[in-house]
């Protein structure tokens, strides 16, 4: 049995546990033991000591993993979410499979020395930028299941549903790679994937697992997104579903439907308990009521947010109507679990005026366990006995948490994820004294990043 004794663990609640032994046992957490110095000295003797704050992996549930290529090029020219949209549409129609392949993988990596154990991967670039499929047409899904168990974290795939190029319009350029057709081919083709040994035929690997996503509703008509829905409530996968992120994509889907996003969507039987509506951020109080009383869980994006100028959503109203938070990086402007983490409740407080609306553990809470439970793994994202065995550590003698009390505010407001220096997932170590353990390996993650850029780039 591999055992650590962490110097302090968050266990959930407001404060931190001291001197805790925990034991996995193959790909599951065994013990969960604090005081253990006291308690058991005779177990911990053979136990890995990790110093810091150890806390359960972290989930990023919104992931574009190809958007990392347009990190430090884009981010100073006028213009908004939609010129953005242009330059994002220029990598889209340079990736393959191969280049995906390797893109993803270094992005993942990235993910994973940041404390990230579990990725959802809201994919859509499905086919050759003309809109033929590849010889398999999940070729690219494929490449992204691949870069993850490489990397060494957990994936939900998120299989993104995209027939429309806006509302009523058809799909014009790089946006043909995305399409299906209809909902019904889309089906087809995740069948496909869902019997693929790579997502363990339907309910998934202990490192893998399928889940469908309605792209938005400038991307999917409403029948179309039932269809999608249909399918995911079948196989009890998650389903995601960008939501009112611009105003512009409000105005479009009331000018067409004469209702707002939330509204058409929860007609079309997309909201519940296994939704997760992704921004969130122009919604209305009776959109806020829906998404409360479905159980929709809400994913904010607070640095991608931020960088195309999105607006701040209300996630106190949010939750205080009954969505679950949890966080994602999205277009990977930053990857920092813990900065999203931050951001949510900093946001708040330019937004309102007011500070305090989460504590430092709630936002851990939609770090981890919340953020798991959005992408279908139920059992993750706690220190807790038959969990799934990931940990994440972070140093509490860094340059910017020297001196901070041990605890949930010292993760969420003084951390960052260069502070995270040994993570476990799945029961093995995937990070040890901030190494990827592909570093081990002589593989160089910077230089990996900047030759998979390199590729995609005009
Ligand atoms: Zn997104």
């Amino acid at each position: 049995m591999t055992g650590f004794r962490c110097e302090y663990a968050w266990l959930g609640g407001p404060s931190v546990a001291t001197d805790v032994l925990i034991e996995l046992d193959g790909e599951r957490i065994a013990t969960v033991l604090p005081d253990a110095g006291t308690a058991a000295p005779d177990r911990v003797r053979s136990a890995t000591r990790l110093s810091g704050l150890s806390l359960p992996g972290l989930a990023n549930v919104h992931s574009h993993a190809f958007h990392r290529a347009l990190r430090g090029r884009v981010h100073s020219d006028r213009g908004n979410f939609w010129t953005w949209r242009e330059q994002m549409y220029g990598i889209a129609a340079r990736l393959d499979p191969e280049r995906y392949l390797r893109l993803a993988r270094a992005v993942y990596t990235e993910m994973v020395l940041a404390g990230i154990t579990c990725v959802g991967e809201f994919h859509y670039v499905h086919h050759r930028p003309d809109g033929t499929p590849y010889d398999d047409p999940n070729a690219m899904g494929l490449a992204l299941l691949r870069a993850a168990r490489d990397a060494g974290l957990r994936i939900t795939l998120l299989d993104a549903c995209y027939l429309t190029g806006n509302v009523g319009a058809p799909l014009t350029g790089i946006q043909r790679a995305f399409g299906d057709g209809d909902a019904k081919q889309w089906t087809a083709r995740v069948d496909r994937l869902s019997a693929d040994p790579a997502v363990g035929g339907g309910p998934g690997t202990s490192w893998a697992r399928l889940g469908a996503a309605v792209h938005s509703v400038r991307a999917v008509p409403p029948h179309a997104a039932g269809q999608v829905a249909e399918w995911a409530s079948a196989l009890d996968v998650p389903l995601h579903v960008h939501v009112s992120e611009q105003v512009a994509e409000n105005e479009a889907c009331k000018a067409e439907y004469g209702r707002t996003p939330v509204r058409l969507l929860s007609e079309c039987d997309v909201l519940g308990p296994s939704t997760t509506a992704v921004h969130a951020t122009h919604v209305s109080t009776d959109d806020i009521d829906s998404l409360g009383a479905t159980g929709t869980a809400v994913c904010f994006c607070p640095t991608t947010e931020r960088d195309l100028a999105d607006g701040i959503g209300p996630s106190r109203a949010l939750v205080d109507a009954g969505c679950p938070l949890t966080v994602g990086s999205d277009s990977q402007a930053v990857i920092d679990i813990l900065e999203e983490a931050r951001l949510v409740e900093l946001d708040q407080r330019l937004a309102t005026g007011v500070r305090g609306s989460f504590t430092g553990s709630d936002l851990l809470e939609a770090a981890t366990g919340a953020g798991h439970r959005a992408l279908g793994w139920h059992d993750a994202g706690t220190l807790s006995v038959g969990a799934r065995a990931d940990l994440v550590t972070v140093r509490l003698d860094s340059v910017r948490t020297a001196g901070s009390e041990p605890s949930p505010d010292a993760a969420v407001f003084a951390a960052a994820a260069a502070d995270v220096h040994h993570v476990v997932c799945n029961g093995q170590v995937v990070v040890r004294d901030g190494r990827h353990a592909g570093s081990d390996s002589g593989v160089d993650v910077g230089a990996e990043l900047a030759a998979a850029i390199a590729q995609v780039v005009a």
